[in-house]
């Protein structure tokens, strides 16, 4: 049974995206407290909003017409949601021209709703949100065209149009077009987005998003919990893992959307998988159950050698630059890295350092009548960066790299795992790590702690930048390691008819 909202517990946009059932648990489980990593995030989106609050004016410019009143109200982002809704009501009555960490409450097509403004803007036509988001909203384009104004004249000045093209965030869009239906009569029709430059404020229209924030508020939230990735970090999960497993919910092995094909055919649990699915997935549910982590195909894709082999791992900076490119020959690793900013200078010639390298190994390999191959373990990541330095630096032959990734030198070691085995929990690199008998050193950097760790290298702290070195070196000596376990007949691994 759908249990009714609660008013103490108003939907927020962020309810709206990844797992709904979410809501209901926070609703049921309020004390359930933070996990530290959630807890560690939230000064860096504090600092973010300060950063931000800094550069909004507090006063008319010279041009401004000084003499006419400027209000900026900084509701305390600490007061507690109930406290700054009351503060944000009363700042709109006193028609403050900037509100900061607003709150707006109310219901939308009957839904008790909580949408969180970083600023709410007053306007010649009444308020507009803006919001402060950790997404790229925008990019430089040649041909499109947007409105932004920057954040310092937020307020003040008239939107400038610039070259670039916005990016939608569906949260972003959920969390705009709140706040403009609850600003009601008040709403200016316009909406802000400060993304990653925190420079610029994005002009946007939410009524664009308002028919897909009602489309979700719509949605019943769903009863029992389904596992999905961000179960991983997520703080109910001592509470959804045992109820999962009392279900025998078909979601522990075929996370997310992954077992929905079967629930459509009637089969909602790992046992029902077992007992009347096809023979490939009920192998891998039996697997499952018995705590095997991968089994072999039948057929093996071959596994192309050298007599040079490179393994290449890199790590990029979010979608600014990549600013690690590491490789272990198998002797030796060689790391080529920046500390600098991303996205210029210090990215372009530390990629030159690593491309040359590369490319003076090949051709010595090639002169000495040797074969070459480098390999990498999904090589989406590394294809996107190589073609992206060479479309962004003007010293990098474009051609050579593009022949480079078209060329059977050039070996994606996942796509040669997925034609051979099948995993009961993916065949990332981590899975396959302890298969093959490979350690890291550092077993617990994930995306966001490199983005921290790069972070805090950045900052001259060695520790970390030692970290970061290791762990991407072990990464390179993990690729080798299974595809030296590929070659070897993947010994070991249960076939897929011995289950
Ligand atoms: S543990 Fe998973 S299913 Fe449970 S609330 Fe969190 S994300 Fe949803």
């Amino acid at each position: 049974m759908n249990t009714p909202p609660q008013p103490a517990q108003p939907v927020r946009a962020s309810d709206l995206v990844g797992c709904r059932y979410r809501l209901r648990q926070r609703r049921e489980h309020p004390d359930v407290p933070e996990l530290p990593d959630a807890l560690l995030r939230q000064p860096q989106m504090d600092a973010v909003r300060a950063t931000v609050f800094e550069m909004l004016p507090v006063k008319r410019a010279l041009g401004d017409g000084r003499r006419k009143a400027f209000t900026r109200i900084d509701i305390d982002p600490g007061a507690g949601v109930d406290a700054r809704v009351v503060e944000t009501r009363l700042a709109l009555k006193r028609r403050a021209h900037l509100i900061t960490n607003a709150a707006l409450e109310g219901t939308i097509d009957g839904v008790p709703t909580l949408a969180e403004a970083d600023v709410l803007v007053r306007t010649d036509q009444g308020y507009a949100p803006v919001i402060i988001s950790n997404h790229r909203v925008a990019r430089e384009h040649p041909h499109e065209e947007i409105q932004m104004v920057p954040t310092g004249r937020i307020g003040l000045g008239a939107p400038i149009t610039v070259r670039a093209k916005g990016r939608h965030h569906t949260v972003d869009g959920y969390r705009l077009a709140m706040a403009y239906l609850l600003l009601g009569d008040l709403a200016d029709g316009r909406g802000g987005v400060i993304g990653q430059d925190r420079t610029r404020a994005y002009i946007v229209d939410p009524s664009r998003y308002t028919q897909p924030l009602r489309d979700a508020l719509a949605v019943e939230i769903p009863d029992e919990p389904k596992r999905m990735k961000q179960c991983a970090s997520c703080r109910f999960w001592p509470l959804c893992k045992p109820r999962l497993e009392e279900l025998d919910d078909i979601s522990l092995l075929l996370p997310g959307g992954r077992g929905d094909v079967w629930r459509e055919r009637g089969l909602h649990t790992v046992q029902s998988l077992i007992d009347s699915g096809p023979a490939e997935p009920a192998a891998l549910a039996r697997a499952w159950r018995a705590g095997i982590p991968v089994l072999r195909r039948e057929q093996m894709a071959d596994v192309p050698r050298a007599d040079v082999e490179i393994d290449i791992d890199m790590e990029a900076y979010l979608d600014q630059g990549a600013y690690l490119w590491g490789a272990f020959d198998g002797e030796t690793y060689h790391p080529f890295v920046t500390w600098e900013e991303v996205g210029d200078a210090a990215e372009e010639a530390n990629f030159n350092a690593f491309w040359s390298w590369l490319m003076a190994r090949r051709r010595a390999a090639h002169e000495a009548g040797q074969t070459f191959r480098a390999y990498c373990y999904a090589a989406g990541g590394e294809n996107h960066w190589l073609r992206s330095s060479a479309r962004r630096f003007a010293s990098v032959d474009a051609d050579e790299v593009a022949e480079f990734i078209a060329s059977d030198e050039w070996v994606d070691v996942f796509a040669l795992v997925r034609r051979s085995l099948v995993g009961t929990d993916g065949l990332g690199l981590k899975v396959l790590g302890p298969v093959v008998g490979f350690e890291w050193e550092d077993d617990d950097v994930d995306g966001e702690r490199s983005v921290a760790l790069r972070r805090a290298g950045r900052l001259g702290d060695d520790a970390a930048r030692e970290m970061l070195l290791r762990y991407n070196e072990d990464d390179c000596r993990a690729t080798r390691a299974v595809r030296d376990f590929l070659d070897a007949g993947a010994q070991g691994v249960p076939e897929f008819g011995a289950v």
